[in-house]
């Protein structure tokens, strides 16, 4: 793709240490908006959850085949949402911790800086794209 040899070639090659501090400070400020803005959500999803529960155990008496299944598969969306922003949260968390002990920008795997267009896009992305798809590869 055009787009990936621009990369390559253009600044994003650049070494983490070409990163000025106000730029660290840009990327913590996004970092920790989306931090607290997942946050929010992952607190709505649980109580939303715990909601969905209490109205379950309520009405569970009356229910037929069919209401239970269809509850179960709302029960099932909202865990799978919930573990969804659990694991971004603890991303963004992860990536406030090396921005702040200076290794954020590189790659997890193998060290490399890590594309400023990717960390641009994925401010918490802490491996780059060939190690990422090697670790979803694994865990497969
Ligand atoms: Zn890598």
């Amino acid at each position: 793709m055009l787009v990936n040899g621009a990369l390559i070639k253009g600044k994003g090659a650049e070494t983490v240490k070409g990163r000025s501090a106000e730029e660290t400070e840009q990327i913590r400020v996004v970092l920790q908006a989306r931090f607290e803005d997942l946050n929010t959500e992952y607190e709505d999803a649980v109580a939303q959850n715990q909601k969905l529960r209490l109205v379950e155990i309520g009405d569970a008496a009356g229910d037929d085949q069919a209401d239970s299944g269809s509850k179960t598969a709302e029960r099932d969306a909202a865990s799978s949402l919930i573990r969804t922003l659990l694991d971004r949260r603890t991303q963004a968390e992860h990536a406030l911790q090396r921005l702040a002990d200076g290794t954020y920008g590189n790659c997890e795997g193998c060290h490399k800086p890590i594309p400023a267009e990717r960390l641009f896009v994925f401010p918490s992305a802490t491996t780059c794209v060939a190690c990422k798809s090697n670790r979803e590869r694994r865990a497969a």
